[in-house]
């Protein structure tokens, strides 16, 4: 038996001091929002999805509503959904403005294919129940005004606010991974990230569940989450193996950032190699905690 659990990230960055709290009680009410779906005895699938949800429903993280735009300010959305068991995976990149991008991503996961991209991916998910909102329904005025600092003022665009993500087991040992994001503030438009791509920034088989955050082209270029499952599946320690890898990205190629990490019988683990990562997670004893 596993201890059934859900872990979150809000991304990966620099989180201004006066905003962190808000971004771990996010992370701590998404991690609930997994762990009710759980302990009534849904699956890990709709664990993930759930959280994912209340992440990208929360505008203080670059998912649905508070998303990134990209240079000509429109709204392009990336998500991906895998299940660890069967290892269903689902990705849909460059979508326009749905409100919960996951759920598509969810939907998406018995179909044949495995991503989606731009108009296409947004027609599928119209023909599958999801309507599309006006653009100005997920960009905040805190978006707006980043985007005015990246695309006039040539601002770097960092990774506050925070792609986001979710793992969750089940007392079987079940797992799965989900992710979804904006993209990287003021990102040529049909620009993708890593996060809807299996392998790269979504992934989960047997042996674990992850979901990255940070500088996605590193993270496509090293093909990460995959090959962190793949050290974890040939004996290195889960932690270590996480640490290893996200230094890797950022010593070989050039891109901060962090990840989510579990195992069937794991600790949740976590690490960055920017400033921080506000994370949650959720067991049946700890009921939500957010950092
Ligand atoms: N990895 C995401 C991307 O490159 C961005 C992020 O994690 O903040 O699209």
């Amino acid at each position: 038996m596993s201890t059934p659990l859900v872990l979150v990230h809000g991304g990966a960055g620099d989180v201004p001091e006066a905003s962190r709290a808000a971004h771990a009680e996010g992370c701590r009410l998404a991690a609930l929002a997994g762990g009710k779906i759980l302990s009534t005895g849904g699956s890990v699938i709709d664990a993930v999805t759930a959280a994912v949800a209340v992440l990208e429903d929360n505008p203080a993280y670059n998912a649905g509503v508070g998303c990134a735009l990209t240079r000509s300010g429109r709204v392009s959305l990336d998500t991906a959904i895998m299940c660890g068991k069967t290892r269903d995976a689902a990705g849909l990149a460059a979508l326009d403005a749905f409100p919960n991008p996951v759920k598509i991503a969810r939907k998406m996961l018995h179909a044949p294919e495995v991503l989606l991209v731009g108009q296409p991916a947004s027609e599928w998910a119209e023909r599958n129940g999801f309507n599309r909102v006006p653009e100005d329904e997920l960009t905040t005025e805190a978006a707006r005004l980043q985007w005015h600092r990246v695309v006039d003022q040539g601002e770097s665009p960092n990774f506050a606010g925070g792609t986001v993500g979710a793992v969750a087991r089940d007392a079987d040992g079940n797992l799965a991974a989900a992710t979804s994001t904006g993209g990287t503030m003021g990102k040529q438009s049909g620009r993708v990230g890593d996060s809807p791509l299996i392998g790269a920034g979504t992934y989960a088989d047997e042996v674990c569940a992850v979901s990255a955050t940070g500088v996605g082209e590193a993270f496509m270029r090293s093909v990460f989450a995959a090959r962190l499952s793949d050290a974890v599946r040939f004996g290195k320690e889960p932690g270590e193996a996480l640490q290893v890898m996200l230094e890797r990205v950022r010593d070989f190629f050039d891109g901060v950032g962090g990840a989510i990490l579990i195992t069937p019988d794991s600790d949740p683990h976590a690490f960055w190699t920017t400033v921080g990562m506000s994370h949650g997670w959720w067991t049946p004893d700890e009921n939500g905690k957010g950092i």
